[in-house]
């Protein structure tokens, strides 16, 4: 029986090898974690992270082909092929802060491998990482090998948040990289097996590793370059013709531009408020990232939420999936803190007394003087807006970020509604955002 390990219990490892152990139930997958309470929620009814069909993919696997474990030493001396899928977090500090990945988890896991492995394996990257982190693994594996032969592969992943079974049980491809020698080939073939069991055969793509590197980095890049031309046409939109400057050199400032369209949500919002909200209710309605997940990193949530807590208004918060811890420690860390599960900073005083997470919509909007929706969860669309007009302050403001009400609907009830793109409400034009 082949047996699989997976270090790193996250977003990627685990739904990844949950499907895995589904569609291939004559390989053993364990997933192994040095976080003992992700490793216990794994093996809980309450699993650390939510994707739709997850729970029900994990139900019917585990303790069957399916398993989860802290006793990472273990697992990795007895699989035959291990995956890699450990946070790669941007640095903090030092050369390249900001910018560069953070390959502190993925060394050590690569010397922990070469620590406790007896016998050959395939080393399997499928962390988003570094062109030519598969040569530097690979070097650190054959310099302490002790006679062992080790095959690194490249399998980036490409699933969505909030689509990930989907995604990973119809890909639109699989890609798989790999040395160039006969036993890189066998190595290829054997990852390639593992697919087969439910990918067709034409959908599973081979290269040499530094192709699969960085065809990965490449989505991920045109992604980025997507999302900031949508952002930087949609301030367009509003403006008509004025500050055609602020966005004419988007292509150099990708990610300024998304910095500048949460700032620009956040002036429009004290500005269409007279200018302050300082002790006013603000509610907020979705934290995550985008809906049908509970990830909050990098979302832009945080960054609007901080933006209104400098203006000192009381938010009130209420996201479907993420727990008010969840969103205490985001809006109490640093920008580049976000990424490290491990080095979690306490929350912050001020934060609190600012800040109240509900389990409810109409509670966090209940009195409010406005309301921002920062992620599209489906359940936002057909909320009783006339409900929540009728209890919340007037003029009662809605600033849509995600474009998903109908904004003439809501100025029928009474709303003044702002809609990230589009044409603006009379009273917004005659209050210009300062941005
Ligand atoms: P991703 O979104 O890429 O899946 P996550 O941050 O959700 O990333 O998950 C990465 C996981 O890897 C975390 O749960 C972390 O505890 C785990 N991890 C990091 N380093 C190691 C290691 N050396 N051994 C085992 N697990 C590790």
């Amino acid at each position: 029986m082949v047996k699989i390990c997976c270090i790193g219990a996250g977003y990627v490892g685990g739904p990844t090898m949950a499907v895995i152990a589904l569609k291939c139930p004559d390989i053993e997958v364990v997933v192994v974690d040095i976080s003992k309470p992700r490793i216990e929620a794994w093996n809980s009814d309450t699993l650390p992270i939510y994707e739709p069909g997850l729970d029900d993919v994990v139900k019917q696997c585990r303790g069957r082909n399916l398993f989860f474990s802290t006793d990472v030493e273990k697992h990795v001396a007895e699989a035959d092929i291990i995956f890699v899928s450990v946070n790669t977090p941007t640095k903090t500090r030092g050369l390249g802060a900001g910018k560069a990945a953070d390959l502190t988890y993925w060394e050590s896991a690569a010397r922990m491998i070469a620590d406790v492995s007896k016998s050959d394996k395939i080393v399997v990257e499928k962390s988003t990482v570094p062109v030519k982190t598969a040569e530097a693994i690979e070097k650190i594996l054959t310099h302490n090998s002790k006679g062992i032969n080790y095959q690194i592969l490249s399998n980036p992943e490409f699933l969505a948040e909030g689509t990930a079974i989907e995604d990973l049980f119809k890909p639109d491809r699989v890609l798989i990289g790999g040395r160039e020698t006969p036993e890189g080939r066998k190595a290829v073939q054997a990852l390639k097996d593992v697919y087969a069991h439910w990918v067709p055969e034409d959908r599973i793509l081979t290269t040499n590793l530094w192709s699969a590197e960085l065809s990965k980095l490449a989505a991920n890049a045109f992604l980025a370059q997507r999302i900031s031309s949508v952002n930087a046409i949609s301030a367009l939109c509003e403006a008509t013709g004025a500050n055609v400057t602020e966005v004419a050199n988007y292509w150099k400032q990708v990610i300024k531009i998304n910095d500048y369209q949460k700032s620009r949500f956040v002036n429009r919002v004290v500005s269409s408020m007279f200018n302050t909200v300082a002790g006013k209710k603000i509610a907020v309605l979705g934290f995550a990232f985008k809906k049908d997940t509970g990830d909050t990193r990098e979302t832009p949530a945080i960054d609007v939420c901080k933006g209104l807590l400098g203006d000192k208004a009381q938010i009130s918060i209420y996201d479907p999936q993420v727990t008010e811890d969840q969103i205490q420690r985001d809006l109490a860390m640093n920008k580049f803190d976000w990424d490290h599960p491990m080095h979690l900073q306490p929350t912050s005083p001020t934060a609190v007394k600012q800040v109240s997470c509900v389990w409810d919509a109409y509670e966090a909007t209940k009195g409010a003087h406005g309301l921002c929706i920062l992620t599209e969860w489906d359940e936002f669309k057909t909320l009783d807006y006339q409900k929540i007009f009728d209890n919340m302050q007037k003029p009662a403001f809605v600033f849509d970020g995600r474009n998903i009400v109908d904004p003439e609907k809501l100025r029928e009830i009474g709303f003044i509604v702002y809609s990230i793109g589009k044409p603006l409400d009379a009273w917004l034009k005659d209050m210009p955002a300062v941005a």
